[in-house]
This record gives C-alpha cells, sequence and structure tokens, in this order.
C-alpha cells in the first residue's frame, strides 16, 4: 500500500470520527426523511475541503486513485452514513465521477464532471424504469426510454424510477436507447422535461433527495452531451459497474466496523446475569463472528481492487465480491442489532440505521440471484470449453 493512500486514510478517518459524527445528531441529518438536507451536505463539504479530505480519492491532475488505494481511503469514509457525503465519496457521484473520468469529451469534463469533483454539485444515474411498465430493472435490455435524433439533438422520451440524489442534483446521465442501442446522455439539471412523479418512502435514509420516479417527455439534449459514441452505453455501464460496486463495499464496511464498535462497546458494559454480556457465549461469539467477515470482507474487496487495477473489467470478480460483501454486512449489522437487545432496534445509535440501510445494498448494482445466476452461466461456459 502507498505511503499516500495510507496518510489520507488516517486524515478520513480522524475527519469522520471528530468532525462528521456529531452531526449524526443534527436535525438536518435526517432532512425530509429521504435524506439529509443539502445545506448540511455542503456545510459538511466546506470542512471536509478545509481538513484537506474532499473528493480524496481522485488525485489534483483529475485521476484516480488505485482500486486498492481508494479501498482504504473509502472504508473509513463510511463509518457514517454522513461520512461519503461530507467526503464526496458517495454513490452515484463516486461512479458517475469514475465514468465521465474515463469516456468524457475534454468540454463535457469541465462542464459536468469538474463541479462533480470540487464537491459543489451531485449527479444521478438514471438507467432502472418501472417494474409495472416492464421497463429495465435487472434486466438493463429490457429498456423502454427513447432517444430519437432531432438536427442536432437528441428528444427522450420515457419513465426512470429509483433514480438516487435526482432531488438536488445538477448533472444528470441518462440512459436510453438510440437506434444504434443503449446510449448515455449528458443532461443539466433540472430540467422542465424531466417531472418528478413520486420519492417513494424507502427503508434506507441517508441520500440527500431519496430515489425518484422520474418522467422525461420531449427532454432535448443538444448533440454534444451524448457520452462517448452512440450504442455503446452498456459497454460504458461496464466501464462504471465494477468499480461502483466495490465502492459501495468499502463504505458499507465502513458502517458495519463502526457498529462493530459500538456493538462491543454495549456488550463490554452491559451485564446480565452476574457478568457483562461479552461474557456470555452466545454474546461473544455474535462479535467474534463479525470479527471474522469483517476481515473476509477486506480480504474480498483488496483482492477485487487488486484485479481491476490490472485494467481487467472484472466483472465476474466484482459479482463475487459484491455478493460476498452485501450479504456479509447484513449479517454483521444484523448480529449488532441482536448484541444490543432493545436498543440496537432505536434510533439511539446508529446501529439501527446501518442495519436498515445495508439492507439495500442486497439489491442495487445487481441483486444477489442475478449476480449468482451470471456467475452460473459462467461456470457453465467454461465447462463447456473443457470437453
Ligand atoms: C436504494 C436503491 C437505490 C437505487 N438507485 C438507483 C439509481 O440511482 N439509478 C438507477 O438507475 N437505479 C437505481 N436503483 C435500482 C436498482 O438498480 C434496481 O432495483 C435493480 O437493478 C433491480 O431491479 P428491479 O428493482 O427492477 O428488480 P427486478 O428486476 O424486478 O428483480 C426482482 C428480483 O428478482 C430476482 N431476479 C432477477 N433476475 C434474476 C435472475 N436472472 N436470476 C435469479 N433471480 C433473479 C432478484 O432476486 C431480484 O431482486 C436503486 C435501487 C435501490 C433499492
Amino acid at each position: 500500500m502507498t505511503d499516500r493512500a495510507r496518510a489520507m486514510a488516517d486524515k478520513v478517518e480522524a475527519f469522520v470520527r471528530e468532525t462528521v459524527i456529531p452531526y449524526e445528531r443534527d436535525p438536518r441529518a435526517k432532512g425530509d426523511g429521504h435524506g439529509p438536507d443539502d445545506a448540511l451536505v455542503y456545510e459538511l463539504r466546506e470542512k471536509a475541503r478545509a481538513a484537506g479530505v474532499l473528493t480524496p480519492h481522485i488525485l489534483d491532475d483529475g485521476s484516480h486513485m488505485s482500486q486498492r488505494e481508494t479501498a482504504i481511503v473509502l472504508i473509513p469514509s463510511g463509518l457514517s452514513p454522513l461520512g461519503p457525503l461530507a467526503c464526496n465519496t458517495m454513490a452515484p457521484d463516486e461512479g458517475n465521477m469514475y465514468l465521465l473520468g474515463h469516456v468524457a469529451s475534454d468540454e463535457q469534463k469541465a462542464h459536468f464532471l469538474k463541479p462533480l469533483v470540487e464537491g459543489r454539485a451531485r449527479s444521478s444515474f438514471l438507467m432502472t424504469e418501472p417494474a409495472e411498465e416492464g421497463g429495465a430493472g435487472s434486466d438493463p435490455s429490457m429498456m423502454q426510454t427513447t432517444a430519437v435524433r432531432d438536427g442536432n439533438h437528441w428528444v427522450i422520451n420515457g419513465r426512470k424510477c429509483f433514480i438516487t440524489g435526482y432531488k438536488g442534483a445538477s448533472v444528470g446521465i441518462v440512459m436510453a436507447k438510440a437506434e444504434e442501442g443503449a446510449s448515455m446522455f449528458l443532461v443539466d439539471l433540472p430540467d422542465p422535461a424531466i417531472t418528478i412523479e413520486d420519492v417513494p418512502d424507502t427503508i434506507d435514509s441517508s441520500m440527500p433527495g431519496g430515489h425518484a420516479t422520474l418522467r422525461l417527455e420531449n427532454l432535448r439534449v443538444p448533440a454534444s452531451q451524448i457520452l462517448g459514441d452512440p450504442g455503446k452505453g452498456f459497454a460504458y455501464a461496464q466501464i462504471r459497474l465494477s468499480p461502483a460496486r466495490l465502492s459501495h463495499c468499502m463504505r458499507w464496511l465502513g458502517g458495519c466496523i463502526r457498529a462493530q464498535e459500538i456493538a462491543t462497546d454495549y456488550a463490554c458494559r452491559r451485564e446480565a446475569f452476574g457478568k457483562a454480556l461479552i461474557n456470555h457465549e452466545g454474546v461473544g461469539f455474535m462479535l467474534a463472528e463479525n470479527r471474522i467477515l469483517i476481515k473476509q470482507c477486506e480480504l474480498m474487496i483488496d483482492w477485487c481492487a487488486s484485479v481491476l487495477d490490472t485494467g481487467e473489467l472484472g466483472t465476474a470478480e466484482s459479482s463475487m465480491a459484491k455478493v460476498a460483501v452485501s450479504e456479509a454486512l447484513m449479517k454483521i449489522a444484523d448480529n449488532c442489532v441482536q448484541v444490543m437487545g432493545g436498543t440496537g432496534v432505536t434510533g439511539k445509535t446508529i446501529v439501527e440505521q446501518i442495519f436498515r440501510e445495508v439492507r439495500a445494498f442486497r439489491i442495487y448494482d445487481g441483486p444477489t440471484e442475478v449476480h449468482k445466476w451470471s456467475l452460473a452461466k459462467k461456470i457453465k461456459r467454461e465447462w463447456r470449453e473443457r470437453q
């Protein structure tokens, strides 16, 4: 591991523990119920800027740290649900910045990427479509949103759902089906051609703007704002996919490390039947199991990151890491709630929020079953090749 990454990881950890965690009690952290107020996000980002930990994984020349370096920096940013928002390591911005850094033209980078890297704007990624209309979900090839050329513009029509952070975002990446195939378009937000139909109540509460359902009606996008080439949308999605999946693993590992610390403190102080809870084997074993799972998550992340650092897309490896880590984190968070008894399910500690929010990670960026299904297809393909 490089010295620069270690030094940055230490700075991020100190910043999150000393500056960000106290804000968890700020009423603005709950915001409108979907996620914190943007005013709080930008206040925290100014503090992160002053502490030298804003967008810590992107270097001054615009290049990214390696994935292994990114891991040790993003894990401590996740020690608080507010940490990634403060440090600008949050989804979907982190994945969007990665994608734009790799595919956008210089003009597009100056207009759309720069304010994101500087932490002065938020973005959203518009891919999923409502299930009730048979739109893209686990299977992105079911995409129904269309993009049609009209002179020097594209005209986009369709509906999108679960669009994280849309409300309050100023940069949108819209996936739509053109004649050439799925394509990505960069959009300044808000745009009157995109209306918010609904922001559903969800299990999580740490994303400003929540997860919106949108209608796109004759959205006109200048030809210069297509990302890369028409028809290459799925190929570009592949570039974003593995690093974005892995960064969710990193941030949520940070969250579960924090939950384990809180549960450990509870189990060491709280007594039942004449001794500290941790001295009861049932409790001690849950914390021990968590320690093993946390180490396994660290190793899976580091292994997958090292594959991505070779330049491979790492599609299968990131599927394996995403399944193993998201399932392990769910177990860790559940154990922490259990160790803490009734207190575990209250908002008295952040453990309750971490437990709730980790649940959704088994669905977004590919549900567990979809990753296993695609791995099974790969196993079958390899078997055929051996015959
Ligand atoms: C919190 C959250 C944030 C999100 N943010 C965004 C965002 O910012 N932008 C965006 O575009 N989307 C976003 N999404 C959407 C997310 O990408 C989709 O929920 C996901 O792709 C699954 O699609 P779906 O919900 O339509 O589930 P469906 O496609 O209806 O699948 C339902 C279930 O069917 C099973 N399944 C599906 N296919 C298979 C298979 N081949 N084998 C076995 N089982 C299978 C799985 O168990 C799956 O969970 C977000 C979702 C959540 C929960």
